[in-house]
């Protein structure tokens, strides 16, 4: 297995070095581990990111590290905001990166949906309408092709707040997306130390995607040495159930499929 969901100190909310991460994917057997911090975006957004002048800097001490073991792709996790496109772009352009995750966790402007200090927010606004906020920015997402795979589907469950009723009519937009637009998802264990208490996406969305035949990964989203392929025997037990037989890798932005 493989872990493409990493960061670094860079993003200043992230613990350990690189090589420390890398360490706990050999210690578990992992053939691959990939690095995506959270991406640069101009100096007026939150500071929960690596600065643009660090950009250098993180490529430098990934590469550092390569070589010397198992193979170590360099990548980043874009946040997704409408009318960034371009930035998104530049960046692209700026190192021949092995992948682009993208997320969505700004779902309006100044509201990130996953971060604890709009959390009273889920009290004022109904929680159909966060989520029908946060898709609907997820099938943009998806429909840019900026991304070589989406990070965390069904983010907004972070602190435990689900819509009622058949959760499916927010995941099959998604995955229709994905089909049309050749995207891949993430399973991420992050969710099951959150409140959610559940893999992101939910089993159902891995279930039909894994019927529309889209590609999964299973990350960590490791913001600590510990945390590389946590829960990952856990996640591939339900990524089977839903019938997946193989996952994906990533090469200078082509996807490789292998068995898993
Ligand atoms: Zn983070
Ligand atoms: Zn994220």
């Amino acid at each position: 297995m493989n872990d493409y969901h990493i960061h670094t100190p860079l993003c200043h909310h992230a613990v350990g070095t690189p090589l420390e991460y890398l360490q706990t994917a050999e210690k578990l057997g992992l053939m691959e581990i990939g690095f995506a911090d959270h991406n640069p975006m101009p100096a007026h957004f939150d500071q929960w990111r690596m600065s643009f002048e660090d950009l250098p800097r993180y490529i430098e001490m990934i590469e550092e590290i390569r070589g010397s073991s198992i193979p170590v792709r360099i990548g980043l996790e874009c946040d997704y905001i409408r009318g960034y496109e371009s930035w998104i772009e530049q960046l692209a352009a700026k190192y021949p990166w092995d992948f682009l995750i993208g997320s969505v966790h700004y779902i309006s402007p100044g509201w990130a949906v996953d971060d604890p200090q709009y959390l009273s927010r889920f009290a004022d606004y109904p929680v159909q309408e966060i989520w029908d906020l946060y898709w609907k920015n997820y099938v943009e997402a998806i429909k840019s092709e900026l991304f070589d795979f989406v990070a965390h589907p069904d983010l907004p469950k972070k602190f435990g707040y689900r819509p009622k009723g058949d959760l499916a009519r927010y995941y099959e937009p998604a995955i229709g997306a994905l089909v049309d637009h050749g995207a891949a998802y993430e399973m991420n264990t992050a969710g099951l130390r959150k409140e959610a208490e559940e893999i992101y996406p939910a089993y159902t969305f891995v279930k039909l995607a894994g019927i529309a035949g889209v590609p999964v990964l299973i990350n960590s989203d490791a913001h600590a040495p510990e945390e590389v392929g946590y829960n990952f025997d856990f996640a591939r037990e339900i990524a089977g159930k839903a019938g997946y037989k193989n996952t994906v890798r990533f090469e200078k932005r082509q996807r490789i499929e292998m068995p898993w």
